[in-house]
């Protein structure tokens, strides 16, 4: 308990509580009426509206730019064309899913900071300006393909709070930042921005003032080094409601925009939300194929499990899981459909205890990160994706 308190004291949990916000429910029951064969994320492009328009009015200096990752379907990609978001990516695929949508290459920006000379070649053919990088040998890479690439570097700032801590695989250091600025300056390079990640599903928008206050000394380290920096991009990691409270988009919005006041007008300011754009828009549809007593403990089998899109659950996220039962709740192991050990999804899990074969289970907010990830592994099939 004293380690829960601690810890909530230390990321500064705010007063404000975003809104929830959730999918008609009446849409899933008129799609269950059509039939089930397998699973399926049921999405409503409307709320996706809601939430990039929602994002605007909360940092009006910032422009969107979504995080393919986090649900590359092909009509999410078009909502949010017509909402006129830019995008990020980190391969050649979402590129190719991009320009096929005739994204213009300008509004794309590549921001994985190792990437293949393959695929920077590829990147740079189709017209793609910015690069991120994170290391004096990825700016040698980016410069000897496109030498007049326009590149933005990627800091390492605190994940504290951040459900997805990213801090260690990316993101250069002080003396590495050093290094970099001096190299830019050395070739020549169009090193011109600064960005950074707070961590995925952050609750403590705190990181993000600390992270553009890093990142101004950056860009002001830049311009003193004879660099003409023009951008700052703070990143993703914006939260959505889930089982644990999250600051609302409007809180993160003030710190955001304080935070901006005394940045100089000529730098554009960009950010990459993937998550907060999409969650809330979907709920994911799911069946229990089977339930079983085994040492006394029950465990019920949906048809979608790690490998079928429900992959976050092992990190630590919880879902809200309802069902159309109404029997007290009692701990449950939950697990997919595959034969591979690891495909356990939750233990203990508390719900109703006369859930039976075929019964649906229906998780809110599960738009991002769950189809993405979905493999055909063992033979099931993948979700599939109905936007409304
Ligand atoms: C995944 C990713 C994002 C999106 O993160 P969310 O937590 O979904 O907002 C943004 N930028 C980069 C570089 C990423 O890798």
């Amino acid at each position: 308990m004293e380690k829960v308190l601690k810890k909530e004291i230390e990321i500064n949990v705010v007063p404000h509580i975003h809104d929830e916000v959730n999918l008609d429910f009446r849409h899933v029951q008129t799609a269950l009426n059509r039939g089930y064969s397998k699973p399926f994320l049921l999405v409503d492009s409307s709320i996706i509206r809601n939430k990039i328009r929602r994002f605007r009015a909360a940092m009006p200096r910032v422009n969107p730019h979504y995080a393919v990752k986090a649900n590359p379907d092909l009509h999410v990609l078009k909502t949010l064309i017509e909402e006129g978001a830019g995008f990020e990516i980190a391969s050649i695929s979402e590129l190719n899913i991009l320009l096929n949508l005739e994204v213009p290459a300008e509004e794309i920006y590549y921001s994985n900071p190792i990437k293949s000379r393959a695929y920077l070649e590829y990147a740079a053919s189709k017209g793609v300006e910015w690069y991120v990088l994170d290391s004096v040998e990825e700016l040698r890479k980016i410069i000897s393909v496109k030498p007049d690439a326009k590149s933005y570097l990627r800091i390492d700032v605190p994940n504290v709070g951040s459900d997805w801590p990213l801090a260690g695989k990316f993101g250069a250091h002080l003396t590495e930042i050093k290094e970099i600025i001096a190299e830019a300056v050395h070739l020549d390079a169009n090193l011109v921005g600064v960005t950074f990640h707070v961590g995925s599903q952050c609750r403590n928008p705190q990181n993000w003032q600390t992270g553009i206050e890093q990142a101004k000394k950056v860009l002001t380290d830049m311009l003193r080094a004879g660099l003409k920096p023009s951008l700052l991009n703070i990143g993703g990691g914006y939260p959505v409601v889930y089982t644990k409270p999250i600051p609302s988009i409007e809180t993160i919005g003030d710190i955001v925009n304080q935070a901006l006041a005394d940045l100089p007008a000529d730098i554009r300011v960009m950010a990459e939300p993937g998550r907060y754009l999409v969650s809330d828009a979907a709920y994911f549809i799911c069946r229990v194929v089977g339930t079983a007593t085994r040492n006394g403990k029950r465990w019920m089998y949906w048809d979608a499990g790690i490998f079928g899109g429900v992959i976050e659950v092992t990190e630590g996220l919880r879902y809200r899981i309802f069902t159309d039962r109404k029997g007290r709740d009692i701990p449950w192991t939950v697990a997919g459909p595959t034969c591979d050990s690891v495909d356990i999804l939750m233990r203990d899990e508390m719900l109703p205890e006369d859930i039976q074969e075929g019964d649906f289970i229906y998780i809110p907010n599960a738009g991002a990160y769950t189809t993405a990830y979905a493999s055909n592994f063992n033979g099931f099939p993948l979700p599939e994706i109905i936007v409304l």
